[in-house]
């Protein structure tokens, strides 16, 4: 039986990188594991005057190439592990896309869905003040991700300047505008998963004004489902899931009423004009483009065979398992790994950090087209790898994300 535990499959991905890079001991196993781990508990008093204690993380996997970056997410199945997956494959996405920055991630076991917003304002700042001492913008930089937002990051970012008693913005990324964010960042996974299944479409002569389906319909799913038919020209979108049910179209749904509807209600369920199907059979039908956007672990061993898309544009982290990839990559389905296929939101994180630290902004003109030449060089970075080491694709992305970042780390003097 497979293991879904994120956390062995991102060391099952390095050590099959690391075996083939031919890396030595020290340094596979410098590489397989966090270098910083913080775990901690915040009492927070809630609207009903009680107060509730919440678990928490901050973990910097490795900051060879820059500081650790990546998002805090609030939901309530976050474990140590799911979070050092997490912030294993930002060190990976980061050095793909060559990027100065290391890789983390954080989280609050908490659910969202039933918390006011004030309790949510009271978590983020509580969180902040016991990691104050851990990030900046040259330590460790923080961003949204599962169920958290701008918002989340303006409150976040608001704490840590009355810490430090001055202004930091590129403390945090994907903040609001009006207070030191960027053109571009609220689309910016969607819009480089968009890129590189262009590039995808191209070299596999997939018809990209053909059919896709999205499972998982947040921000990413959202804006992934907006952003491929203005870019790619056109294509149908024909069946939707999120968390609570899935939708099937063939004549293709109206994004733009889709997306208002599901912003408007929380979600898709409802929709007129769409058959009600099972989650789990958005991922089997027969599209051009399948874009997973939600959790880790949704194509298994156990599912991967129903798989009949061209391309699958991996927008979540890890998506995939490896017992899936090798049936995946059998069958002939191309697979733009999730390192490299989410790589756009912390791409323009990174352009946000720049920014922020000059105090001079880019117009979005100019964001749009210096993530276009980051994915498309990507992609074909990982492209020449998949042929010349003959793997699957994220095996080849992996290989080149590994060999970077213990390059890093060799010149360093840390191995
Ligand atoms: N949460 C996003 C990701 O997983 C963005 C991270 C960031 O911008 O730091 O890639």
């Amino acid at each position: 039986m497979e293991s879904y535990n994120s956390f062995n499959v991102t060391q099952q991905q390095v050590s099959e990188a690391a075996r083939i890079l031919k890396l030595d001991q020290a340094t596979t196993e410098l590489l397989l594991w966090p270098q910083r781990e913080y775990k901690f508990v915040l009492p927070v008093r809630m609207d009903n005057g009680k107060v509730n204690v919440f678990h928490a993380y901050r973990i910097q996997h490795n900051y060879a190439r820059g500081p650790a970056k990546g998002g805090i997410r609030f939901h309530p199945d976050e474990t140590v592990d799911t979070i050092r997956a997490l912030a294993s494959w930002m060190t990976w996405k980061t050095a793909v896309v060559d990027l100065p920055l290391g890789g983390g991630k954080g989280g609050v076991c908490c659910d969202p869905k039933i918390l006011s917003e004030y309790e949510l304002e009271s978590i983020s700042r509580a969180y902040v003040r016991a990691v104050a001492h851990l990030i900046g913008i040259d330590k460790d930089v923080p961003a949204p991700d599962v169920y958290t937002n701008p918002q989340t990051m303006a409150w976040m970012m608001d704490e840590y300047e009355t810490i430090m008693n001055r202004h930091h913005p590129g403390v945090m990324t994907d903040k609001p505008q009006q207070i030191g964010g960027t053109e571009g960042r609220r689309d910016a996974t969607a819009r480089g998963g968009v890129i590189a299944v262009r590039e995808a479409c191209r070299l596999h002569d997939v018809d990209p004004a053909g059919t896709f389906a999205i499972q998982g319909f947040g921000n990413a799913g959202q804006r992934a489902a907006l952003l491929h038919q203005e870019l790619l020209g056109g294509g149908r979108l024909v069946a939707v899931s999120d968390s609570r049910g899935a939708l099937y179209n063939p004549d293709g749904f109206n994004v733009k009423d889709l997306v208002t509807h599901k912003l408007r209600t929380g979600t898709i369920s409802d929709f007129p004009d769409a058959k009600s199907i099972k989650q789990s059979e958005v991922l089997a039908l027969d599209v051009d483009v399948l874009y997973p956007a939600a959790l880790e672990n949704s194509i298994t061993e156990d599912n991967a065979n129903n798989v009949q898309a061209r391309i699958v544009c991996e927008l979540a982290n890890g998506p995939t398992t490896p017992g899936a990839d090798r049936v995946l990559h059998k069958k002939g389905v191309h697979v733009i790994p999730d390192i490299l296929a989410s790589a756009g939101g912390v791409t323009v994180s990174y352009f946000e950090m720049v920014q922020d630290s000059y105090s001079f902004f880019w117009t979005e003109e100019s964001i749009h087209e210096h993530l276009d030449s980051k994915i498309t060089k990507a992609y074909h970075t990982v492209q020449d790898s998949i042929k010349e080491k003959q793997v699957h694709p994220r095996l080849a992305a992996m290989l080149v994300g590994v060999a970077r970042v213990a390059e890093a780390c060799k010149l360093r003097g840390w191995v």
